[in-house]
């Protein structure tokens, strides 16, 4: 492992020496001046070197290695229809199919004016379309390790010519228990190429990683690893367990929030939260593994279009939202593995804009509050929240005894090294068995569903609260970027 990049301070897009066709999309996405990470990693990756980023989820890394493989694809970039024209050249790996989709989108803004085809793999919806695509030729690949395989065992996929290789998040991938599965997809590939790893933290099982796979990385960070974005205000609120509902209310009243994403530990408790919310007035859905992708999709495009205030969310749909300049995250639950704190907050504070992250913590959580400060290596700013009149839902002053043993296993899946996503995989393919957490039946609120069905019907009709302003909603990417599954271009 290596030197440290280090930022110019006044870096600008035209520096880089990008083909004018890649300007031209960054000026479309809006972007005036690179970020940190890009102004770091865009000339490394450009130069050819291997990379180990440590850049969390809303600092621009997807642009920071996207721009420069176009930009390096560019000279094999080819007209011809022909398949043997457009091998997959660069892959790029993310741990869930949220991640992916949204790396997709933006490879696919970013190359739009150039000849290169990019395409997205993973699982959970039909292989047909994805093995057509594959079939016609794509230089630039974006996958989940397991449906990749899955392309690769069909022979839809060949990953024989390909010259770069991005692990997003490699930190999850690995949590998520996708190392043989990496493995196998790294055995495939050409010895000669150029690798970048991106991850929000360095274990130590990623630096063996690195070590394995990585040829003299440079070092790129933009913030240290396991700290907490210094634009991010974390306040934590000591609450007892009852009071939480009333206090998530408190919070999004008292602070005027119109959009935030509450974490909740288990998927029953998002479902639930999610439902009391609703009866108090606030407009709230719950997204997690238990539901459809195109129920995540919804879900999270009516957040986007500021129908929903409240995206109550487990951990699995913390991972690769790509929710831009989010004002607060309020954690309803601390995380049983710290990581995942840093990783929630992340959702606010993106790209340099500041955020709130608000933390409810009963006396029973002090165990969690302890190895997040921990990880973060400072003390959290600890105020007593009272809550005036608690908003208490007769059958839910003790947790149903469903949800108990559902955070009982959370608690056992995180001690063993599990971790929650949007998996791909049959489970025989991963390190650690996957919990049945990921396979109970989801409830959705039938508020929410009525509410998703009722906008989707009438096409953007009138939401039941003040709408947030156009200008949030296109912050939080809903008239930015395109969402639908990148195709070739
Ligand atoms: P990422 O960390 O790649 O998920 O990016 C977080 C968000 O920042 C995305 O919505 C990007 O579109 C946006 N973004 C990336 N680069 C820039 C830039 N240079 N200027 C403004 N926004 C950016």
């Amino acid at each position: 492992m290596s030197d440290t990049a280090v930022t110019p301070s006044t870096a600008t897009f035209d520096q880089f020496g990008l083909a004018p066709d890649i300007l031209k999309a960054i000026k479309e996405s809006g972007y005036t001046t690179p970020t940190p990470i890009q102004a770091k990693a865009i000339p490394v990756v450009l130069s050819g070197r291997d990379v180990m980023g440590a850049a969390q989820t809303g600092t621009g890394k997807t642009a920071s290695f996207s721009l420069p493989i176009i930009q390096r694809l560019l000279p094999q970039a080819s007209t011809s229809a022909s398949p043997a024209r457009h091998p997959v050249r660069a892959l790029i790996l993310t741990p869930t199919r949220e991640l992916a989709d949204q790396v997709a989108a933006n490879v696919q803004a970013y190359a739009k004016h150039t000849a290169l085809r990019s395409a997205v793999v993973f699982g959970g919806v039909d292989m047909n379309p994805q093995s057509e695509q594959l079939r016609r030729g794509v230089e630039i690949l974006i996958a989940t390790p397991g449906r990749l395989l899955d392309h690769v065992q069909q022979k839809t996929a060949n990953l024989g010519q390909v010259q770069m290789l991005v692990l997003d998040e490699a930190d999850r991938m690995l949590d998520m228990g996708f190392l043989p599965d990496l493995q196998r997809i790294l055995n495939l590939l050409p010895k000669e190429r150029q690798t970048l790893l991106f991850s929000a933290t360095f274990s130590g099982e990623i630096k063996k990683l690195a070590a394995t796979y990585l040829r003299d990385p440079q070092t790129i960070e933009v913030a240290r690893s396991n700290s907490t974005a210094t634009n991010v205000t974390q306040i934590v609120y000591e609450v007892a367990e009852g009071d939480k509902t009333g206090a998530v209310v408190k919070l999004i009243r008292e602070r005027g929030l119109k959009q935030v994403i509450v974490f909740c530990n288990s998927k029953i408790g998002a479902s639930r939260l999610a439902r009391s919310l609703e009866r108090d007035g606030v407009v709230a859905t719950a997204i997690h593994g238990d539901r459809s992708q195109s129920e995540r999709m919804q879900a999270l495009d009516a957040f986007k279009r500021g129908e929903v205030e409240a995206l109550v969310a487990t951990d699995v749909a913390a991972r690769g939202l790509d929710i831009a300049e989010l004002p607060a995250v309020i954690n309803f639950d601390l995380p049983f593995n710290a990581e995942d704190y840093v990783h929630r907050i992340g959702r606010t504070g993106r790209a340099g804009a500041s955020g709130d992250a608000l933390s409810l913590c009963s006396p029973n959580e002090r165990k969690q509050l302890a190895d997040i400060e921990k990880l973060i290596k400072r003390p959290l700013d600890l105020q007593r929240l009272t809550v005036d009149a608690p908003v208490r839902h007769h059958h839910e002053d003790r947790p149903l005894r469903r949800e108990r043993s559902e955070a009982r296993d959370e608690r056992s899946r995180r001690r063993t090294g599990g971790a929650s996503g949007s998996y791909d995989r049959p489970h025989h393919h991963r390190a650690q068995p996957v919990d049945d957490f990921f396979l109970k039946p989801y409830e959705p609120s039938p508020a929410s569903v009525r509410k998703i069905e009722e906008t989707a019907a009438s096409n953007g009709g009138a939401p039941q609260k003040p709408a947030p302003k156009r200008q949030l909603a296109a912050l939080l990417g809903g008239l930015g970027m395109p969402r639908k599954t990148p195709s070739s271009s």
